[in-house]
């Protein structure tokens, strides 16, 4: 039987990420490359939106990037100049066919659409059953959820949106400004925002967004949007041209990073979803460069968290436990930091890219008591 290079298990966001990377790196693009998904990845089912200071690996298939990003709430609007950043859209779709276009020239890769059920490791390689067969690669990297923890409403929040993206006959929208936080609606929920991001003057991507333990009935997502758009966007005729629904966890419960020998796990299985705010993209990115950067110079894989990691991750962990515990709402916490904080700095904390100073006025922006508290338990705890 085929010992495959290296295996990918899931190939969304992370498992396509990384291939692209591999192959773009002369030292290893030869290698024979599996990917393994149950999906076909034909459709737009998700868009992503982060920020980067330069132009990044997928700057090519950006659909839409702003400098402003509005936060607004009860008593206080601001429009946020980004400073150094940019916050970027790109269209799952886009990002799909990206890869797979540029993967059709190497005949050493191989995709398969099957579905994984286990995987397992000996000593010098792993396989991947699927249910239809048996594959054996040096190095599996995984990003199906086989190996995740339970997501219970005690260690996790819940992100969870309805988006649509709607469209106008006339020009009505200023493409420059996206709306990052409007916390103006009802918090009955939890920690409840919309989302709206102008990707030309007729067009934008509207989303109602919670925090929370649960998600809600289908139709409430449809009701909110409908008013919305309506009564604060005072938007009467539009269509809407395409719809998006997401749940990310936002969880204290540990997600391996290694769960075997030879396997790694990726993406959100590989907890590189940021508790704190559910944006993964970037991180990602930032993990399947530094897994390239180790297989290119001959080293294991495996990316070992370094300590700032571990700080980012207890700052996370102390916030989700602050919701949590309802000590503070979202919309109080979100309030306040951007009230005191420059929007650069919140993103460069946000992003894992602060300095420890930058940290320092953060902390000191928000409630001492709650905070403390919190960061104190998720010291001691063992996720
Ligand atoms: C609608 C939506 C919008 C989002 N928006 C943002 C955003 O704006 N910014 C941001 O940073 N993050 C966002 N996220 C979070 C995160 O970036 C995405 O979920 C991202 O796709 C995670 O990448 P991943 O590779 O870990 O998972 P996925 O992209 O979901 O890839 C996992 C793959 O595994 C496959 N798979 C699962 N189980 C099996 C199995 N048993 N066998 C075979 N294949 C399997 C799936 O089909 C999938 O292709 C969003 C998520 C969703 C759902």
């Amino acid at each position: 039987m085929n010992t495959y290079d290296y295996i990918i298990a899931g190939s969304g966001c992370a498992g396509l990420s990384l291939l692209y990377c591999i192959l773009k790196e002369p030292k290893l693009q030869n290698a024979s490359i599996l990917l393994i998904d149950k999906d076909s990845k034909k459709n737009n089912d998700r868009t992503w939106c982060f920020w980067e200071k330069e132009a990044g690996v997928f700057e090519e298939i950006v659909h839409a990037k702003w400098n402003t990003l509005e936060f607004l709430s009860t008593n206080y609007e601001e429009k946020l100049d980004l400073g150094a950043y940019t916050y970027k859209m790109i269209q799952g779709i886009d990002f799909y066919n990206f890869v797979f276009n540029y993967a059709k020239k190497f005949s050493n890769v191989t995709f398969l659409q099957e579905t994984v059920v286990e995987i397992k490791s000996s000593k010098n390689n792993a396989s991947v059953i699927t249910d239809k067969n048996t594959y054996t690669g040096k190095t599996v990297f995984n990003s199906t959820p086989i190996f995740n923890p339970d997501i219970t409403q005690q260690n996790s929040l819940l992100q969870h949106f309805k988006g649509w993206v709607i469209k106008t006959e006339q020009p009505f929208f200023d493409k420059k400004i996206g709306r990052l936080m409007d916390f103006r609606l009802s918090q009955e929920n939890g920690a409840t925002f919309m989302y709206v991001l102008p990707t030309s003057s007729t067009e934008a991507l509207v989303e109602y967004t919670l925090f929370s333990r649960k998600v809600l009935p289908k139709e409430k997502y449809t009701l909110e949007l409908e008013k919305y758009i309506k009564e604060e966007l005072e938007l009467e005729n539009y269509t809407i041209t395409h719809k998006e629904f997401g749940v990310i966890p936002m969880s204290l419960a540990k997600f391996e990073k290694q769960p075997l020998e030879n396997v790694i796990n990726l993406g959100t299985s590989g907890g590189f979803t940021k508790a704190s705010s559910g944006y993964t993209f970037q991180f990602i990115q930032k993990n399947v460069a530094a897994i390239v950067q180790h297989l290119k110079s001959g080293k294991k894989p495996y990316v070992k968290p370094t300590f700032k990691d571990k700080v980012y991750n207890w700052y996370d962990q102390t916030l989700i436990d602050v919701i949590l515990s309802e000590k503070l709402t979202g919309k109080a916490i979100f309030t306040t930091m951007f009230k005191k904080i420059p929007a650069e700095k919140i993103l460069a904390f946000l992003g894992n890219q602060s300095t420890f100073l930058e940290e320092i006025s953060i902390m000191k922006s928000l409630p001492l008591i709650p905070f403390l508290s919190s960061g104190i338990k998720q010291l001691f705890s063992k996720n």
